[in-house]
């Protein structure tokens, strides 16, 4: 069977909704192909975002499971620890399936048609331009553009030689469980443990209430291989975080987990090309998330726009090629400015270093009353000035 449309978005997460709620929106005759049976499963992601993605996008309460007013930060490293409030709601975490359910009923509603349990497996290409998809079920859908919003798979981006075939090497993983019978602390508060030895090998652990006594608890790690990264992790998990040795034994040792999520998210910043002729490619599978914090939601629904937004400008100047194209790349560079840069300096700073010399700052803006510097360090959104008041011991060293 040959479908036509004129833009074909692959994969139905955040990039992928944004982008098909924007190109419906414009107008653009759209569809998304999802290779899952269902939007929103299996969960992937601990889900916590910031206020405004609920606002921006339109999104109703019910997305949250809870909202987040504050952030304690403990670091095993020096025993110490901050509790930074921000005195109002600045994020939440995602209900993350009714959060994609919601958005996809966004794109439903203006037009987009949706295909289910529908694998992309390679482009169709006219000359070296991408005109569509082949499905694994043998359709062709022919499109003016294609948006790649596949994940960290990036499987159109991949087949069309836009993303070499091992690009992502610097991988993070994310291990969490969502358990009952959690004794939160403060239902409104997200935790974070930092610390190299005692709690994780090199990134961090946390712990996202989604109710009075229940939450996500997980760590993240950063390894070589996707094998290693994953016996490891959870290995590290089980032996260390839920252990009698862990600073949230006493909260987590009656709770039951009812869901694991787990996944790989790119260290590497934003790829360096995420166009080519008739193709564009956007959230995880353009390498589109922090790499200071593992943030990937807003970014993935903002580029998914951008990348629609572009398609619409290329369809109507009846021009799909790469020069074109190339417009939706110096979108994304603009909203990053300098921040997803300075956030790559700092992830070089030897660990132990950089999360007491964060410790030592948060206990001082604390006292200064300059939270929303913090905000933007939790939001990486530090321009290179903000970063060196936060690190003033990086100045010059790693700044
Ligand atoms: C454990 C973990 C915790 C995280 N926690 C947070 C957090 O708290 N906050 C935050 O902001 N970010 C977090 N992130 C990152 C965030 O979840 C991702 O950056 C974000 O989901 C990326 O969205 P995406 O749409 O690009 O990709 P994805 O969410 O991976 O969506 C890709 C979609 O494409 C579909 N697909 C794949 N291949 C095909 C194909 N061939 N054909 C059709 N469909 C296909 C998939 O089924 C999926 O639905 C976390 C990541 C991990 C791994």
């Amino acid at each position: 069977m040959v479908i036509t449309c004129d833009v074909l978005v692959v994969g139905a997460g955040p990039a992928g909704l944004g982008a098909a709620i924007t190109s419906s929106k414009k107008g653009l005759k759209t569809i998304l192909v999802e290779k899952s049976s269902e939007i929103g499963y299996p969960v992937k992601s601990s889900g916590l975002t910031w206020k405004e993605v609920v606002d921006d996008w339109n999104l109703p309460d019910r997305v949250i499971s809870q909202w987040t007013s504050s952030f304690y930060i403990y670091s095993a490293h020096s025993d110490r620890e901050v509790e930074i409030d921000f005195g109002r709601v600045v994020g939440g975490t995602l209900n993350f399936h009714i959060f994609l359910q919601e958005l996809a009923f966004q794109a439903i509603r203006r037009g987009t048609k949706i295909i289910l349990s529908e694998r992309a497996s390679e482009p169709i290409m006219d000359g070296d331009f991408v005109c569509g998809v082949k499905t694994a079920s043998g359709d062709k859908i022919k499109s003016k553009i294609v948006i790649d919003c596949s994940g960290s798979s990036a499987i159109i981006a991949k087949k069309a030689g836009l993303i070499p075939p091992n690009w992502n090497v610097e991988l993070g993983i994310g291990f969490e469980y969502e358990m009952l019978n959690y004794k939160v602390r403060n239902p409104n508060a997200i935790e974070f443990y930092v610390g190299e030895k005692e709690i994780v090998p090199v990134s961090y652990a946390w712990v996202f209430p989604t109710g009075k006594d229940r939450a996500r608890v997980g760590v993240s790690t950063v390894l070589n291989t996707i094998e290693e990264i994953e016996k490891k992790s959870i290995r590290y998990y089980e032996d260390r975080f839920l252990s009698k040795e862990s600073p949230i034994y006493e909260r987590v040792k009656d709770a039951q987990p009812f869901e694991m999520h787990t996944g790989a998210y790119s260290l590497g910043g934003m790829l360096n090309k995420i166009y080519s002729n008739g193709l564009m490619v956007a959230g995880d599978s353009a390498s589109q998330a922090s790499m200071l914090v593992g943030e990937g939601i807003r970014y993935a629904l903002e580029f998914g726009k951008r990348a629609a937004e572009t398609a619409f400008d290329a369809i109507k100047d009846n021009d799909l090629s790469e020069d074109y194209l190339k417009m939706y790349q110096e979108k994304c560079e603009e909203y990053l400015g300098e921040t997803f840069e300075v956030a790559a300096d700092l992830l070089d700073v030897p660990t132990d270093e950089y999360w007491e010399a964060l410790i030592d700052s948060f206990i001082l803006m604390k006292e200064n009353r300059n939270l929303e510097l913090v905000l933007k360090y939790l939001k990486t959104d530090m321009t290179r000035e903000e970063a060196k008041k936060l690190f003033p011991s990086f100045e010059g060293k790693y700044l």
